[in-house]
């Protein structure tokens, strides 16, 4: 059988309260994460209550679909565990106690001074083939099984057991066995573009391929593109491609397409981003009807201007310090009175805090959205722009900042080009 170029997992996160949601389940999520990262596609993460029937059926539908199983919960001591009956049943083996984990568990309970309960005992089960898996936070062990090319690994509930108990026994073994596999994995951090543009843009062909995957997201604060590669095999006479050569290839059609909305890479946040344009230089903010949102966003940033204004030393951002005269009307203003305002507030901040950069943004609802105008002012070169933020209320203020943000940055950026030009 040829080794396939990347292999398959369904994760089943076994437990009554899960499917009750009393529970909610975070083992699937975070071994689904790694797994991805590790070139391992998970194909489905299913909950289950604690039924024999349900579990088994998963079991076997699972080694049907993926060379690789991995389950959480349901190896306790009580008779609604019933994770090591249902692997039994699953792949037709005898559970059978296992002498030295029943002397690992006596012990265990030895050391605190009490007899074991014989309700333990099914902890020390094992089938044939399978290999107990030590749990250094817990006194349920977990299994190893491989089996006709497939691998059963099944951990207990707790997250505080299963997570330290697959990073330091199961990913080890994973990786020793060839299942998991070489992968570059990137994400472009797009602004000023709505996902659906994105999608179009990129196209059915790119965003349905297996290789390398792309996929769009919407976060909060940006649409996301992500791009993850694994290596290719030399074919009709086109050369092996890396899994870095393909993201490479693959990213600079992505920013051919939509280069000019990609502000930030990966774990890159809108601090990190407006902190590298800033370079040396500090920034003050001025923010009206935004509830402080842009303080909020910005505030760790070590750049950010927490200033004295007249001496007097200022607690908090420059920002709300004090508001500049207000020209315009309110309610009825048009744009260019409301831009004229804010590059005013722009400007004030920026001598107020005696910041080279100021940046001030006016946020209003209006309809079910919000009016949001933004000034920048760096070194007495202002720009300004006004829009409409989807939604009104907090996701609208919390979205004029990020307007706020994606201007300053393209005023830092042309800036710095007239600069240097
Ligand atoms: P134990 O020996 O503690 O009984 P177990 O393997 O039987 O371990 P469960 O009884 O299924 O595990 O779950 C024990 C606890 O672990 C649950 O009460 C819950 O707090 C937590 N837990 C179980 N499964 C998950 C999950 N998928 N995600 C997050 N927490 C979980
Ligand atoms: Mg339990």
């Amino acid at each position: 059988m040829p080794r396939p170029d990347h292999h398959r997992a369904v994760i089943l996160a076994v437990g009554t309260e899960l499917t009750t949601g009393q529970t909610r389940d975070s083992n699937g999520g975070d071994i689904g994460a790694e797994l991805s990262t590790l070139g391992v596609q998970v194909v489905r993460i299913m909950q289950l209550p604690d039924d024999l029937e349900a579990v088994t059926d998963a079991f076997r539908r699972a080694m049907d679909d993926a060379e690789l199983v991995v389950s959480t919960g349901g190896l306790g001591p009580t008779p609604d565990d019933l994770t090591r009956e249902a692997i039994a049943a699953a792949i037709g083996a005898t559970l059978h106690v296992d002498p030295e984990i029943e002397r690992w568990l006596v012990e265990l309970f030895t050391r605190r001074g009490v007899r074991m309960p014989n309700a333990n005992r099914k902890q020390a089960w094992l089938i044939d083939g399978a290999e107990a898996l030590p749990n250094a936070n817990g006194t349920a062990p977990g299994w190893w099984i491989e089996r006709e090319g497939r691998v059963i690994v099944a951990l207990p509930g707790p997250p505080r057991e299963a997570l330290p108990m697959w990073r330091s026994d199961v990913l080890p073994r994973l990786r020793a066995r060839g299942i998991t596999a070489e992968i570059a994995m990137r994400t472009l951090r797009l602004t000023g573009i709505g996902e659906s543009h994105v999608a179009e843009a990129l196209g059915e062909a790119m965003l349905r391929a297996a290789n390398p995957i792309v996929a769009t997201y919407a976060r909060p604060d940006a649409v996301d593109v992500r791009i993850t590669a694994r290596p290719v095999a030399a074919q009709d006479g086109r050369p092996a491609l890396t899994a870095g050569e393909l993201l490479y290839a693959t990213q600079r059609q992505v920013e051919e397409a939509l280069g000019r909305h990609v502000f930030a890479y990966d774990d890159e946040t809108w601090p990190d981003v407006l902190g590298s344009r800033l370079g040396s230089r500090r920034l003050a903010t001025f923010e009206r009807g935004t509830s402080g949102a842009l303080a909020a966003l910005l505030a760790h940033a070590p750049w950010f201007a927490f200033g004295e204004i007249d001496g007097r030393r200022v607690e908090g951002p420059v920002a709300g310090a004090s508001a500049p005269e207000s020209t315009g009307s309110s309610g009825s203003a048009i744009d260019d009175d409301d831009e004229r305002r804010v590059l005013d507030a722009a400007a004030h901040v920026r001598d107020a805090g005696s910041a080279p950069v100021g940046l001030a943004v006016e946020a209003r609802p209006r309809g079910a959205d919000t009016h949001v105008v933004v000034g920048v002012d760096i070194d007495g070169e202002r720009t300004a722009e006004t829009s409409t933020a989807f939604q009104a209320g907090e996701q609208g203020r919390r979205r004029a900042a990020l307007t706020a943000c994606a201007l300053l940055w393209r005023a830092l950026g042309s800036n710095d080009a007239a600069g240097r030009g």
